[in-house]
């Protein structure tokens, strides 16, 4: 398949807030630019918004959420969602190309992405329709007691830039499902496909007001959402500086937050290992959405008896990596996101250098001409880390992995635990006795044993420790977005 022409995939002129049903400009006029990472040139431009349509934003999905969204069927709900998957699969192709284009991922992993998403949406609306409170035996035989699960009100959804699609969806389908209205504000960096969602949404035929969508600073624009008295509750996913602030702020009126953040996960390897499967799921770890994943595996915390074998084994892996331009089917690796990111990756490697981590670039990309313009790294691995420096401790977000080694079994537990973060963990072993007792040991939110980890809709998924707070995905994500009301209810 071609690549398209950029004007058949982005709108002419600005792309647009979606506020009550209606695409429309900022109150104040202002637009900001986003960029394509590839060619380091802009893209688009997108409205921004300012606390006034902040607050429109707000009350339009709280106007809808009292008239109409609160008193919808659970199944009259899953309908709907069905219909934003076929718009949102109608407008596929249109989708993943912005991805690409904004984000910097393969057009390849984009259009796979999209539907595995689909898919998601079709099992939230399967699964919602069968919550429900409960009945429970009391004491006095003459009171029904049950609750009722019910939705919050209006709920805030601030974004990452990393999987802008996907993590949208994930967090708006169970909000949606649970009968909350939402309001979101998409990345600074990669709102362009939220804008074709908010579009999706539209001809899928929700009422207006049950999703807003704002673009803008997360200081400014998420802030004044945060902020919001009429905004009961904040789903977050980004960084946990940015997760710890905004839960002091939602603290202050008590608002139920969901906060998905920072990881800096250990990939276990033993020495009974299946080595080759190891190096495969690091390899997609390091090389995946150029390592910007908050559950790829950057601690490859190895068996001091196979390291070198393992080494090897990733030194040809690596080697191999099709690091290219997004809009080339064969590349599997594209460019950083930014150039922040491009400069905070190289920072790394130098912070690597100075505690004598040994960084080793893969690949040499000073040959390739094509790809001097975008923010592109090679792979690097911190060959001789000790999980102390600070390149095994701190999230560095980019195709960079430091390799420790461990001794025995007690000694993989601690270095695994050895970390502020919790998101998630992986562990090769043939062993399933060990393989068990890892599980059990790992103070970590998402496993995976003998297999890489993998987000899917219909499986909870949420950090332990400063990797987060609640989960998303699965039932546990329609649940949480539900409060429980308890009802005595007197038959004297
Ligand atoms: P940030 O924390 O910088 O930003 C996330 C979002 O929060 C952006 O929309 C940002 O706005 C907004 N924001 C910033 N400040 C505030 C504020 N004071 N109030 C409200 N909103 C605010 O993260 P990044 O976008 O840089 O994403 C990378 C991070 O996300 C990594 O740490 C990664 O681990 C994490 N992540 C976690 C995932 C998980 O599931 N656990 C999944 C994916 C990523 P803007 O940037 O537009 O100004």
């Amino acid at each position: 398949m071609q690549t398209p022409s950029l004007s058949s995939i982005l709108r002419p002129g600005t792309y647009p807030l979606l506020i009550d049903g209606e695409e429309r400009p900022g109150a104040a006029g202002r637009r900001f630019e986003v960029g394509n990472p590839s060619t380091g040139r802009t893209l688009a431009q997108v409205a921004e918004a300012d606390a006034q349509d902040v607050d429109a934003a707000v009350r339009a999905a709280q106007h809808a959420f009292e008239t109409h969204w609160r008193h919808t069927s659970a199944r009259q709900r899953s309908r709907l969602l069905r219909k934003l998957a076929d718009a949102l699969e109608r407008r596929s192709e249109q989708l993943a190309w912005l991805e690409t284009w904004n984000v910097g991922r393969p057009i390849t992993l984009t259009r796979a992405s999209l539907r595995t998403m689909l898919d998601g949406i079709d099992y939230i609306a399967g699964v919602s329709q069968g919550i429900g409170g409960q009945t429970h035996n009391i004491a006095d035989t003459h009171i029904v007691n049950f609750t009722l699960r019910e939705p919050f009100g209006v709920v805030g959804l601030i974004l990452p830039w990393n999987y802008p699609l996907t993590l949208t969806l994930s967090k708006l389908m169970p909000v949606l499902a649970a009968g909350n209205t939402a309001v979101i504000k998409a990345s600074e960096v990669t709102p362009l496909s939220s804008v074709e969602l908010g579009a999706a949404i539209l001809e899928a035929g929700f009422p207006p007001g049950v999703v807003n969508i704002v673009h803008g600073p997360g200081a400014s624009v998420g802030q004044a959402l945060v902020d919001h008295p009429l905004v009961e509750r904040i789903s977050f996913t980004g960084g946990t500086s940015t997760g710890k602030a905004i839960y002091r702020s939602a603290a202050e009126r008590i608002k139920r937050v969901t906060l998905e953040l920072g990881g800096k996960s250990p990939l276990v390897v033993f020495d009974d290992a299946d080595l080759d499967a190891a190096a495969g799921v690091a390899l997609q770890d390091v090389s995946r959405n150029t390592g910007q994943i908050c559950i790829a595996c950057t601690r490859l915390v190895v068996h001091e008896r196979v390291i070198d074998a393992f080494t090897e084994r990733l030194r040809v892996l690596y080697g191999r990596i099709r690091i290219g331009l997004p809009e080339d089917p064969q590349t599997e690796m594209g460019p950083l996101v930014s150039s922040a990111q491009h400069e905070r990756v190289q920072r790394y490697v130098e912070i690597g250098r100075d505690e004598q981590a040994d960084p080793q670039a893969m690949q040499d990309l000073s040959g390739r001409p094509e790809l001097r313009e975008g923010f592109f790294a090679a792979p690097t691995l911190f060959a001789k880390a000790r999980s102390e420096m600070r390149v095994a401790q701190e999230e560095i977000f980019g195709p960079v992995q430091a390799l420790i080694p461990f001794r025995d079994e007690a000694d993989a537990v601690r270095i695994a635990n050895d970390s502020r973060y919790g998101l998630a963990g992986v562990v090769y072993t043939r062993d399933g006795a060990r393989a068990m007792r890892m599980c059990k040991a790992l103070q970590i939110g998402n496993l995976a044993v003998n297999d890489p980890i993998k987000a899917t809709a219909d499986a909870p998924f949420g950090g332990f420790k400063e990797s987060g707070l609640g989960k998303e995905r699965g039932l546990d994500a329609i649940l949480e977005n539900t409060q429980v009301k308890n009802v005595r209810f007197s038959m004297r």
